[in-house]
C-alpha cells in the first residue's frame, strides 16, 4: 500500500528520534512491500528560525495533504533560547496549538505501558509492578474546562474568577466512538470516567457513551469515578484497557499514567481527528539537554510510528511487528542511558534504531 507521511523532525532531540523512526518505517515497508513516500514540514523553533513564525499556512496544508504525520518534539531551552523572549504566539508551541486546531485533531491516544523488563523503574508498589500494566488513556483534547467561557469579576471588593465546562452530545459521541474503536483492536475494555456524581456534564458523558456502547457488543463499557480512577491507577493499574475521559481529568490522569511506568523515552502518543488522519508524537519534550549528542531514547517515537501504521493505516500486523521488535530489543537487554541498568548494554540513539530494524 502507499501512504504519504508528514514528518516534523522539530527541535532538540527532534531530528534525531524521527531518523530512527523513519529507519524504522523503512524496514516494514522493505519487509511488507509498501511505499512511503515523506515530506518534511518546519514547525516550532526550527520554523521559526527561517520563517518568523512557528508553523506557516504551507505548513499546515503539507501536513493536511499528508496521510499522517509523524512528530519529534518542539521548543528549546525555556531559560536561554531566544525563541522564548518572542510574544507567546510567536513561540514554538504556539505552532503545536495551531496545528492541533487547524487539523480538528480532538482525541488524544496516550498508551502507558510498563515492560517487564524495566519494571524496577517503576514507582509502584512490588506487587503491582510484577504484573504489569498495558493501558490507553483516550482523552477529549478541544472541549471541556479548558475551552469553556471563563472570567474574572470584582463586586464590592471581592474577585470571583469563573471558568465553564461545557460538553455538548456530538463532542461526547464521537471520542466515545474512537475509545470503542480503539479497544475493538485492543482487550476490548473500555473505562469511561467522569465525576457524575456531581457533574451535568459528567451525567451526559455516561449517557452518551451508553448509547454508543450499544453499536460495541463485544466490548464491555464500565464506568468510574474521577477520584477512584486516581487511586486504581496506582493501587491495581492493570485492570485498565482503554480510558475514555473528558479533557481536564485526561490532563492529570495521563500524566499519572505515564509516570507509574518510570520511563518517559518509551512513550508514545497521537491525536485523531474525524478521519483517519493522526499526528503521532513521543509524549517527552525536545530535551534540549541531550540535543545532538546521539543519546536520546527513540523508542517513544518509534512507537508512535507503530500507532500511525495501526491506526491511520490500518496496518495491524506491520505494527504488531514494530511493538514486538521493541519487546525483543529489551528482552536482548539493550538500553540507551535513561533506561539502561547495571548488567545492559548501553547504546545510542542510532544504534538502538538499528536494533529495532534487526528484529524486524
Ligand atoms: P523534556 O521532556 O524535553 O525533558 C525532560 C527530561 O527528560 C530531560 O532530562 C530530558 O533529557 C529527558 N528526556 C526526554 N525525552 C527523552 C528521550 N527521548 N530520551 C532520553 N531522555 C529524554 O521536558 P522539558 O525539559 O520540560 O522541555 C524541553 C522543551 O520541550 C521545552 O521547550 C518544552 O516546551 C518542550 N516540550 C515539547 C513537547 C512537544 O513537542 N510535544 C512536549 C513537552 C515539552
Amino acid at each position: 500500500m502507499k501512504f504519504k507521511i508528514g514528518l516534523i523532525r522539530g527541535d532538540g532531540i527532534g531530528p534525531e528520534i524521527v531518523n530512527e523512526a523513519k529507519k524504522v518505517l523503512d524496514s516494514v515497508s522493505g519487509k511488507y512491500g509498501h511505499s512511503f513516500e515523506y515530506e518534511d514540514i518546519l514547525m516550532g523553533g526550527c520554523s521559526i528560525d527561517v520563517y518568523g513564525v512557528p508553523l506557516t499556512d504551507e505548513a499546515i496544508e503539507a501536513a493536511r495533504a499528508s496521510d499522517a504525520v509523524l512528530m519529534g518534539s518542539i521548543g528549546g531551552n525555556t531559560s536561554t533560547s531566544p525563541w522564548y523572549k518572542l510574544p507567546p504566539e510567536k513561540r514554538p508551541e504556539a505552532g503545536l496549538l495551531k496545528i492541533r486546531k487547524a487539523l480538528g485533531l480532538f482525541a488524544n491516544l496516550r498508551p502507558s505501558k510498563l515492560y517487564k523488563e524495566l519494571s524496577s523503574a517503576c514507582p509502584l508498589r512490588k506487587e503491582a509492578a510484577e504484573k504489569g500494566f498495558d493501558m490507553l488513556i483516550m482523552r477529549e483534547l478541544t472541549g471541556g474546562l479548558y475551552f469553556g467561557e471563563r472570567y474574572t469579576k470584582e463586586t464590592d471588593g471581592v474577585r470571583t474568577a469563573v471558568d465553564t465546562l461545557s460538553y455538548n452530545e456530538d463532542e461526547i459521541r464521537r471520542i466515545a466512538i474512537k475509545a470503542f474503536e480503539v479497544a475493538g483492536k485492543r482487550r476490548k475494555k473500555v473505562t469511561s470516567i467522569d465525576k457524575a456524581n456531581v457533574l451535568d456534564s459528567s451525567r451526559l458523558w455516561r449517557a452518551v457513551t451508553e448509547e454508543v456502547a450499544k453499536d460495541y457488543p463485544d466490548i464491555a463499557l464500565e464506568h468510574m469515578l474521577v477520584d477512584n480512577a486516581a487511586m486504581q491507577l496506582v493501587k491495581e493499574p492493570a485492570q485498565f484497557d482503554v480510558i475514555l475521559t473528558e479533557n481536564m481529568f485526561g490532563d492529570i490522569l495521563s500524566d499519572e499514567a505515564a509516570e507509574i511506568t518510570g520511563s518517559i523515552g518509551m512513550l508514545p502518543s497521537a491525536s485523531l481527528n474525524e478521519t483517519r488522519f493522526g499526528l503521532y508524537e513521543p509524549s517527552g519534550g525536545s530535551a534540549p539537554d541531550i540535543a545532538g549528542q546521539n543519546i536520546a531514547n527513540p523508542i517513544a517515537t518509534i512507537l508512535s510510528a507503530s500507532m500511525m501504521l495501526r491506526y491511520s493505516f490500518d496496518l495491524t500486523e506491520e505494527a504488531d511487528r514494530v511493538d514486538n521488535a521493541v519487546q525483543a530489543v529489551l528482552s536482548k537487554g539493550i538500553r540507551t542511558g535513561d533506561i539502561w541498568s547495571e548488567g545492559c548494554e548501553r547504546v545510542s540513539t542510532s544504534e538502538m534504531g538499528d536494533a529495532v530494524c534487526e528484529e524486524i
